[in-house]
């Protein structure tokens, strides 16, 4: 055998152990590596996969020497609902005095709800050093695609809502007397029901299903269950308002009437607008009047059912009936309740303002034009009692009255008015209608 046919005869168990050498050693390092800089944190970084159904997920994390922190958000490209989310996960931060580190872990919840909402719900949970859990947090937030606006329980829930939810906190062991419209901001939305997380705790939650108490049901969409289930109005928007310039708002009660349309027509032609408190029965007779009224930006009130009586001399039961029977009607007409009640003869006391969900609104400015039925009369005491802030009181069921607020336009437009519903008045001049009891917020809850 020569020399070159002994290099040729390979020894093939020499070459597996010297390959295998690397091996070992690229092993045996990351072993180490392992035991010596694992992520001590991993089990808290962790998220769930199955419960991300809109939005494109996030990661941070901070190390902080009091802290650790991991959150997980979604991000949606849509300004007000980015905004929310970005607000919360800055302000994550731990006011528990603890002597050690504390753990932060932070994962959410998103669903679309059909085409016209979003909600997220995080999961905040805390842990000490042990890993045993401090506090267990849930923190939700529902947007409204359409509108661009966060929302409320009461864009969700409509009537006594408090009432439904109290009734149902029996099924999940929780007493119905901590419950009030504070408590009930924390909620989640699925297609079918909603959700709500009592005092954040992530493990009181009482459910209310669409289709089980559809009356309550506030959200119009025709695949959730209302009394309006129909494709969603979209009311005109309002005409841009200058804060420095005097506004008054007209105020008609008792209708709709036969003379609505014909009053709306000329308060667009001026680019004003007014607030209806309806009666029940109008409220049912005129629905289509309701819609348009809701659709081109008017204002929606509620006048009561029956209108016969003081509210103040009714029994709870008969005030619950009086109040959201016509509020009923109005949401039936056209997707959306009344913002504000006037009780008939101005008539109210502190049970009317716990039994309404909406604020009370009075006058500054009586007409009684249902008395002196003269356009003139009706214009003149508008006139003499002009004031910045004014809330006037009309009937749109005389042709005097219609008259007389059609005149008055192009006058007060030369006086440098603007003619607003009650919400821009609120919204502008709410100081004073607060301070003289011309509009009172609701006690309800
Ligand atoms: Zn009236």
């Amino acid at each position: 055998m020569t020399n070159l046919q002994r290099k040729r005869k390979v020894n093939w168990k020499r070459v597996v152990l010297l390959a295998a050498i690397p091996v070992v050693l690229i092993a045996g390092g990351f072993g180490a590596y392992k035991i010596f800089f694992q992520d001590p944190y991993a089990q808290y970084t962790a998220y769930n996969e199955d419960s991300k159904q809109s939005g494109s997920m996030k990661h941070e994390t901070k190390d902080e020497e009091s802290y650790y922190l991991s959150v997980y958000y979604p991000s949606y490209g849509e300004d007000v609902l980015d905004a929310a989310i970005q607000q919360y996960t800055a302000g994550i931060k731990t006011d528990l005095k603890q002597n050690s580190k504390i753990i932060i872990s932070v994962d959410y919840d998103s669903a679309d709800i059909f085409d016209s909402y979003t909600s997220i719900t995080f999961h905040q949970k805390l842990y000490d050093e042990n890993g045993k859990v401090l506090k267990d947090e849930a923190t939700s937030f529902n947007y409204d695609k359409k509108a661009k606006k966060m929302m409320s329980v009461q864009d969700v829930l409509r009537r006594d809502y408090i009432s439904l939810v109290r009734s149902l906190a029996g099924n999940a062991n929780i007493d119905e007397k901590t419950i009030t419209t504070a408590n009930l901001a924390n909620f989640s939305m699925d297609e079918k029901s909603v959700s709500f997380y009592l005092n954040n705790d992530f493990d009181k939650k009482i459910t209310v299903n669409y289709a089980d108490h559809k009356e309550y049901i506030a959200m119009t969409n025709k695949n959730i269950p209302s009394l309006y289930q129909q494709d969603e109005i979209v009311p005109a928007a309002q005409a841009k308002i200058d804060p420095d310039k005097p506004m008054v708002a007209f105020t008609f009660d008792d209708g709709p009437s036969d003379l609505t349309t014909q009053l709306m027509d000329a308060f667009d032609k001026y680019d004003a607008k007014a607030t209806f408190f309806m009666v029940g029965p109008n409220v049912e007779r005129r629905s289509d009047v309701v819609a348009d009224m809701y659709k081109r930006g008017f204002e929606l009130g509620n006048h009561t059912w029956s209108h016969a009586v003081e509210l103040t001399r009714l029994s709870k039961d008969e005030l619950y009936t009086e109040i959201y029977k016509t509020q009923d009607a109005i949401f039936k007409a056209c997707g959306k309740d009344a913002a504000f009640l006037r009780a008939p003869y101005g008539s109210y006391n502190e049970d009317v303002l716990k039994a309404s969900t909406m604020a009370h609104a009075f006058w500054s400015i009586d007409t009684e034009d249902w008395k002196n039925r003269n356009t003139d009369a009706v214009k003149n005491e508008i006139l003499a009692n002009l004031h910045d802030g004014a809330i006037i009181l009309e009937h749109d069921l005389y042709g005097t009255s219609v008259e007389a607020a059609i005149e008055m336009l192009p006058i007060l437009k030369e006086k440098g008015y603007q003619v607003v519903t009650l919400s821009t008045l609120m919204k502008y001049k709410g100081d004073t209608l607060s301070k003289y009891n011309f509009v009172t917020p609701s006690l309800y809850e």
